[in-house]
């Protein structure tokens, strides 16, 4: 049977697209209102295309759901920057595309990354997200050691534990990651591929 074959394009808010998708004129329109972008997000994903319904795409369907499974329930694809899971599938299907098709990996980047990179904020936004994780860990520890309750071992587990859940809370509702692991090994990507400054120094 023949099969379509996917092809990409990244829009002005960094989205990844792909032409062959059936809404793809609709992902298209200029000047759309707030609902109709809020309708783009939810289409944006291999899912809502005729060529999954028909299990003609590239990638086969049972393929396709292991993907999103693998990014929904096991977090597999963060993004190198942020160490934040990557929303947009589509933005998953085209690095997986590039690499079985062509042998190029390009890295995983979310779209709040994206734009940062886009607009040249990155270290702003890496600062300050910097700053909060430091802030964080030791307002913890000054707590800590203030001894707000009697010191024991269930207390220190509880309140590690409360202060990991919080931090999880922040990264999944608001995005923010303040994992200082993350933000290290996000801050050398950037140095070693993105930092023009830095290489030339
Ligand atoms: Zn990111």
């Amino acid at each position: 049977m023949r099969y379509v074959l996917p092809s990409f394009e990244i829009d002005n808010k960094g989205r990844v697209l792909c032409k062959k998708h059936s809404e793809y004129s609709f992902f298209k329109l200029q000047h759309k209102s707030y609902y109709q972008e809020r309708r783009m997000e939810n289409l944006l994903t291999c899912k809502t295309c005729i060529h999954y319904e028909q299990n003609d795409c590239y990638f086969p369907r049972e393929e396709i759901n292991k993907i999103e499974f693998d990014r929904e329930k096991r977090n597999r694809f963060k993004c190198v920057l942020c160490g934040n899971r990557i929303d947009r599938m589509l933005t998953i299907i085209q690095k997986l595309y590039y690499e079985e098709k062509f042998n190029v990996k390009i890295p995983l980047i979310c779209c709040i990354c994206y734009e940062t990179l886009k607009n040249g904020t990155f270290l702003e936004f890496f600062g300050k997200k910097f700053f909060i994780s430091i802030m964080f860990d030791l307002f913890s520890i000054f707590f800590l050691f203030s001894e707000p309750f009697p010191f024991n071992v269930v207390n220190f587990a509880l309140y590690i534990t409360f202060m990991f859940s919080l931090k999880v809370l922040l990264k999944k509702v608001l995005h923010l990651n303040i994992f200082l692991p993350d933000l290290i090994r996000g801050k050398k990507y950037y140095d070693k591929y993105f930092n023009q400054n830095e290489k030339l120094t």
